[in-house]
């Protein structure tokens, strides 16, 4: 292996230019070129590429978003597209690829490997979680901090107003920020597509806490529930049971994909940017490398594609103990 390229594809998220500094530093350490491909894998069909080096990297390890810039790419998902990706790659001198992305992105990187024969090595990149062979993926961790920020300034109003607020967070068909960016901020209840609570657990409950003498609440919801309301449908439902409620909606939206990585985050993804490179040049591919109690570890594209990652549903037993 003599030049590794490295592209972030998909959904952005918090620790990416923290991993492309990793992946272009660790490159630099091992004496073998790196190079940027911007705007994932257009930019891969289109050559859009720069020779990295330590330099390149300076002052991004603080900073969200990621300096390749992502993208969505349909001319990737046929033939022809990536038979353009792999000749650029080939002319540019580039024979290993870190890609730095989620589920759809891993999934390209696979289809990449097995026409080309192209060693290929996944970094899980997204605010979601959702991704199977690692306890966390990058920018997560910076995503529950957000979000919890958030809800504290939410408590505020609701407190002083004797507010129900409904707050609804990222997560896509995960409920991983809603379950612990709920517990971290004293959320009443939790609404996650992987327990159906049902409208009139929500309903009971809510009935409980206001004959507990709680006169506000926050309740967490997951976009991706299962409750089959929007959280504004829910707003009239819940008002319609219960009057003497003011309930408001709180849709939290992008700001929960950006800002400055939290230092977990950062830490992360510079072990994950060591371990990417360094287990190409040991001569592996089809691997995402991930974080496994505590340990950095590998685990096959293909499980991590596949493979479902699990919800602590203890999480929900003690959401509810708080919130007696
Ligand atoms: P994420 O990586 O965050 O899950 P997407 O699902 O949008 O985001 O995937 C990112 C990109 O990966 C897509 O725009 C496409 O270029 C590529 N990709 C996704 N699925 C496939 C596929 N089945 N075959 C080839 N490329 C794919």
């Amino acid at each position: 292996i003599k030049k590794i390229g490295v592209l972030t594809s998909g959904g952005d998220s918090p620790g990416m230019n923290a991993a492309i500094r990793s992946v272009v530093r660790t490159c630099a350490f091992h004496n073998i070129g790196c190079v940027g491909i911007y705007r994932g894998y257009q930019g891969m069909i289109e050559g859009d590429f720069e020779e990295m080096g330590p330099r390149s990297v300076n002052n991004i390890v603080n900073k969200g978003g990621t300096i390749l810039k992502s993208a969505r790419s349909m001319e990737f998902k046929t033939p022809e597209g990536r038979k353009k990706a792999h000749e650029n790659l080939v002319k540019a001198g580039v024979d290993a690829l870190v890609v730095i992305g989620g589920d759809g992105s891993f999934t390209g990187a696979l289809l990449f490997n097995t026409e080309f024969n192209f060693p290929v090595m996944g970094i899980p990149g997204t605010i979601d979680n959702d991704i199977f062979g690692t306890s966390h993926t990058l920018g997560y961790d910076t995503a529950l901090n957000t979000v919890v920020e958030v809800i504290d300034k939410i408590r505020d109003t609701a407190s002083s107003h004797n507010r129900l607020f409904l707050v609804e967070v990222m997560g896509r068909d995960a409920g991983h920020i809603a379950l612990n960016a709920g517990i971290g901020a004293g959320a009443e209840e939790i609404l996650i597509p992987e327990e159906d609570l049902g409208l009139d657990r929500l309903l009971d409950s809510l009935r409980k806490s206001k004959a507990a003498g709680k006169t506000s609440s926050i309740v967490v919801i997951a976009e991706g529930d299962k409750i089959g309301k929007t959280v504004f449908e829910l707003k009239d439902y819940i008002e319609s049971n219960f009057p003497e409620y003011d309930v408001r909606v709180s849709v939290l939206g992008h700001m929960q994909r950006g800002g400055a990585p939290s230092c977990f985050d950062r830490v992360l993804a510079s072990r994950l940017g060591v371990k990417a490179v360094e287990s190409i040049l040991e001569g592996q591919s089809n691997f995402m490398v991930g974080l496994l109690s505590d340990k950095i570890v590998l685990t096959p594209l293909e499980l991590a594609i596949k493979g479902h990652s699990e919800i602590d549903l203890e999480l929900l037993r003690v959401s509810d103990i708080m919130t007696i």
